[in-house]
């Protein structure tokens, strides 16, 4: 069994850089927190971008349903224009941190500087959301290859007794912000997160691997959001371009059940 024994599912937002004001960024929260707080077996995370997360948080959060972050910089504070760290965030109810999106990593992070977040993000108590996900699928089947170095590069100083602070998310590349049917396809899920579980018990054992919930993301849509956890075998959903669309959202969130 190579299952995460886990009762709840868990299903992310991530609204990227949406929507351009906090009037409707408020609109879309108040709508996703109330429509996920009455799914039982979910557990609910919207990451906004930063500007919106104060606002956002005076909304509240509850037990199902809580707030996150994007992106999140190695250190507390100092000289990095632009950047936000961990211990800004906390204070503004950000439970979790989604670090090495491909949309970052295609900005220039390596493996190297995402492992750098992963565990300063960790050692503040935020669960790390760790992103890994091939470009493209070639023949020869090395992208398996190019995944086992995603995730053992950025948990290089990630220990054991981390791990519970610990989400990993494989979202392939060429399957994000498609069409339902352009999605992965679940038995292709099936094999990749029984790859990723295999990759996290050969480094940290396997009880405390089978503890890491591992997620789908890429076009996860209302109509397809069921297959991935079914057939998938994965732990729940990171969702993009649907998590600005309350309604669908929330037939994705009811899905994961
Ligand atoms: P998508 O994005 O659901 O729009 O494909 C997923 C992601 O990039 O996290």
């Amino acid at each position: 069994m190579l299952h995460f024994m886990h009762m709840s599912k868990i299903v992310i937002a991530n609204w990227k850089m949406n929507p351009s004001s906090p009037v409707e960024a408020r609109k879309i929260y108040t709508a996703i927190k109330k429509g996920a707080a009455k799914v039982k077996g979910v557990d609910t995370y919207v990451c906004p971008p930063f500007v919106f997360l104060p606002e956002l948080a005076k909304i509240g959060t509850s037990r199902k349903v809580g707030l996150g972050v994007q992106d999140s910089f190695y250190e507390e504070t100092g000289a990095f224009t632009g950047q936000v760290s961990p211990e800004m965030v906390a204070g503004y109810k950000a439970k979790i941190a989604i670090v090495g999106h491909s949309e970052r990593r295609a900005m220039g992070e390596d493996n190297t500087l995402v492992g750098r977040k992963v565990r300063h993000v960790i050692e503040e108590g935020i669960t790390a959301v760790l992103c890994v996900g091939e470009s493209e699928r070639t023949e020869e089947g090395d992208y398996y290859k190019f995944i086992r170095e995603e995730i053992e590069v950025a948990l290089a100083g990630v220990k054991r007794n981390d791990l519970k602070k610990l989400i990993v998310a494989y979202e392939p590349i060429w399957a994000i912000g498609k069409r339902a049917e352009e999605a992965l396809n679940p038995e292709a899920l099936y094999e990749m997160m029984l790859f990723i579980r295999k990759v996290l018990i050969e480094r940290y054992g396997r009880a405390p691997a089978l503890k890491v919930p591992i997620l789908y993301g890429g076009s996860v849509k209302g109509s397809n959001a069921r297959e991935f956890i079914e057939e998938g075998g994965v732990d729940g959903l990171l969702v993009g371009g649907a998590s600005l669309k309350p309604e669908e959202f929330i037939e994705i969130v009811k899905s994961a059940a």
